[in-house]
């Protein structure tokens, strides 16, 4: 694994000495199917409106701290006030945020692995320490009982709904329940809450709950990723916080522009949103009937987001020849415990899943040919 060289090593702060430059393992292909982005066009004259949103931005002033503009059309989309909402620099911004603001020194975050990486690394910058309860390793549900009892000890928790990588939910009762019984915050990242039914959302506790904390983003459902734009929904005091520990100009006006158009817009990404369920659940259907000659050696977990987890012998080699010989890049899991063998496939469009389809067919055919020659 890299390393920071000795000299910084011994000049950063003790607890960032063995950290690891980050290493996204990317290279160009023709389809790029490993990051969870929206891959389909922008629906039909949002592309026009964010175009004239950003020829009227002027560049030469500070952007307002708060992006209230931004903050209000969210607020009339979710129905909750501009108090309740705090933007920031991509959703990963805020998961900073909460972790720098209510983490820290002796404090304890709880998440339930396999889940999203940034979560611990963020907990070791912030020097929180993190409390894991591991998923079903077959079905990756979170253990009810388990849960609660290390949410009552732990300073903060967070859930993801649908979770990355393994796309399942988190019951909202079960939400309900972990916001009872922690002393602390719990956040709910639903990144990829626009891809599962409409009533799966933790935001109906909101009211209920006022130390939840739901995460959304731009960067998944409105193929914004570039942008760098995300937003949470809290109680009041909770977003204070926020504010108050933010980097004020973190979301600069450009973000702020082109947010606005597409948040104003948001019932054209209806459609595009729709045929992303679809695709996934004919990926799913794919990939299950692919895999099935391999039994127990394979699994095709369904999902709620917009991406599909697959297990498949020698998963690694499967993501590099996907890579070289068809250039097409997927997310290979293998070193992940809980994930052996698991890649994660983000749903693209029609031609995209297809070409995906037919390499790993390819691919697997041909493995069949070497044990039989
Ligand atoms: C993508 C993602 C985010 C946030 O992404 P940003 O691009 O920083 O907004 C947060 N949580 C999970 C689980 C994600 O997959």
């Amino acid at each position: 694994m890299a390393q920071l060289s000795s000299r910084m090593r011994t000049l950063v702060q003790p607890h960032l000495a063995d950290i690891e430059p980050y290493d996204p393992a990317f290279t160009p292909c023709k389809i790029n199917l490993s990051a969870n982005e929206n891959t389909y066009p922008l629906p039909e004259g949002v592309r026009e409106a964010i175009d004239a949103a950003l020829a009227a931005t002027p560049l030469n002033r500070y952007p307002d701290p708060m992006s209230n503009d931004l903050r209000d059309q969210i607020a009339a989309w979710r129905g909750v006030e501009r108090g309740r909402i705090c933007v920031g620099n991509g959703g990963d911004e805020l998961l900073y945020n909460f972790l720098l603001a209510f983490g820290g020194v002796g404090r304890t975050l709880l998440t339930c692995p396999p889940d999203f990486s940034e979560y611990a690394f963020f907990a070791s910058l912030t020097q929180t320490g993190v409390e894991r309860v591991w998923r079903d390793p077959a079905t990756f549900d979170v253990p009810r009982d388990e849960l609660l009892d290390a949410a009552s000890r732990a300073d903060l928790v967070i859930l993801t709904s649908p979770n990355n990588p393994t796309g399942n939910l988190v019951p909202i009762d079960l939400a309900r329940e972990v916001c009872r019984v922690c002393p602390g915050l719990v956040m709910v990242d639903e990144a990829y809450g626009e891809f599962a039914d409409a009533c799966t959302t933790a935001e109906c506790l909101l009211d209920e709950c006022d130390n939840l904390v739901v995460l959304h983003t731009l960067s998944k459902a409105f193929g914004e990723a570039g942008i760098r734009c995300g937003y949470v929904l809290a109680a009041s005091d909770v977003i204070d916080a926020f504010a108050a520990i933010r980097q004020i100009y973190s979301v600069n006006v450009l973000t702020q522009a082109v947010a606005f158009a597409a948040v104003r817009n948001r019932r054209t990404f209806a459609p595009v949103v729709d045929e992303i369920r679809a695709q996934r659940e004919r990926m799913v259907q794919e990939l299950s009937a692919l895999v099935e000659p391999l039994a127990s050696q394979a699994a095709v977990w369904p999902s709620h987001g917009n991406f599909v987890l697959v297990r498949l012998p020698h998963a690694s080699d499967v993501r590099a020849r996907l890579r070289d010989e068809f250039s097409i890049l997927v997310r290979d899991f293998s070193y992940a415990p809980g994930l052996e063998d698991c890649l994660r496939i983000t749903v693209g469009t029609p031609a995209e899943n297809t070409a995906v389809l037919d390499a790993l067919r390819a691919i697997m055919e041909c493995d069949g040919c070497d044990e039989r020659g």
